[in-house]
């Protein structure tokens, strides 16, 4: 793992970006912003699960009244939610006033679409009287024209002239609470502009893919690009694009963190890869410690292991292990046996265990 890049700090609300603070992971709702209800509903599952700061679309609605009800949402969204709160706003300058003033503790904008020099001053001006951070989202799907004909097609040069550009006009305002992301779909083009971005600015940068695609291979494909990004120390917050529930795009987000021991705690399951030794569950204990683990704040690892051959090596090292026998499993905390349960019982053993380590680590760092 190479050194994390130095950036500079913004904060959005109470969660720092950048300047050495934990990567934070990011995600999106999707239910539609007029329903505070919903929208909370949905942000406060993400919370559970390790998301620090959710991004809200707000929609170029036509019809004014159908704006004043997402804008009056938007207001009870921000109230509301136990995380920070980032507006995304697309070609009026005046949603993105308007999402200020509803209380908003970020913005996502594209100073190039927003309706010209005058208009990004203004929303630099007022962001910048909240202390409101803004972030330049450019994306290979939507790079400008001209700079799209310059390079042919998007390049990671053409990628990040069009962010030194948007960074530019929101620097000639005097904005510098700038978060800066280049996202494309192509893996190695993401990797590649990050890496030439990541050069050219001290920004905090936003990472991702975009466009990751259905879960599996969007799984598969952001965590190559971010883990990839991240292990080389660039990156200072992610978000996972995966098409449906953003509670995915959430756990993944913490697992692509927790594979390269990056995370802020939490349990981290381990588990054989099975083979004809295997003597217990090993796959289904591990997903389901994984899903109803997924709130545990104590740092923990679990070793789910399918046989007595191999599986005490492992299990011993774990902070909670377990070894599967004929018709039984062995338990192992902390090295130290703590004795053999039925196959069918392991699961609530397990998850009784680590609710009590959880309570220990609580009381000890006096959570
Ligand atoms: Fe097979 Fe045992 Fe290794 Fe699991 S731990 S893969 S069951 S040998």
């Amino acid at each position: 793992m190479s050194m994390r890049k130095l950036t500079r700090r913004v904060m959005v609300g109470s969660v720092p970006v950048g300047g050495g603070a934990p990567v934070s992971v990011q995600s999106m709702t999707n239910t539609p912003t007029e329903d505070a209800g919903a929208t909370l509903q949905q942000i406060s599952l993400l919370a559970e699960a390790g998301c620090d700061i959710v991004r809200v679309a707000v929609p170029n609605y036509r019809k004014d009244h159908l704006l004043r009800r997402a804008l009056r949402s938007l207001e009870e969204i921000v109230e509301g939610s136990p995380i920070p709160v980032v507006a995304d706003v697309h070609f009026d300058h005046t949603l993105a006033l308007a999402a200020l003033e509803a209380g908003v503790h970020g913005l996502r904008i594209n100073p190039g679409n927003i309706g010209g020099p005058e208009k990004v001053r203004e929303v630099a001006e007022a962001a910048g009287r909240r202390g409101v951070p803004i972030r330049v989202g450019v994306n290979a799907g939507s790079l400008r024209r001209d700079i799209l004909e310059r390079y042919g097609h998007p390049t990671a040069e053409a990628l990040v002239e069009s962010a030194l550009e948007e960074i530019g006009v929101l620097e000639s305002c005097g904005f510098y609470d700038i978060k800066v992301s280049v996202k494309a779909s192509s893996v190695p083009l993401t990797i590649e502009a990050y890496r030439l971005l990541s050069r050219e600015v001290d920004y905090p940068l936003h990472v991702g893919v975009s466009e990751a695609g259905p879960p599996w291979s969007g799984t598969v494909r952001s965590a190559v690009g971010i883990g990839t990004l991240l292990a080389e120390g660039i990156g200072d917050t992610i978000r996972v694009s995966l098409a449906g529930d953003p509670l995915r795009e959430v756990r993944v987000g913490v697992a692509i963190l927790k594979a390269l021991e990056m995370s802020r705690g939490g349990v981290d399951v381990v588990a054989c890869p099975t083979c004809a030794r295997t003597r217990i569950d090993v796959a289904g204990i591990a997903e389901e410690l994984e899903e109803r683990l997924a709130g545990c704040r104590a740092p923990l690892r679990v070793a789910v292991m399918g046989c007595a051959v191999n599986g005490p090596g492992e299990a011993r090292e774990a902070d909670l292990g377990v070894a599967g026998g004929r018709s039984k499993g062995l338990l192992f905390r902390k090295g130290e046996p703590l004795g053999w349960y039925p196959k069918e019982e392991l699961l609530g053993v397990l998850l009784a265990e680590v609710e009590k380590m959880e309570k220990e680590y609580l009381e000890k760092e006096g959570l």
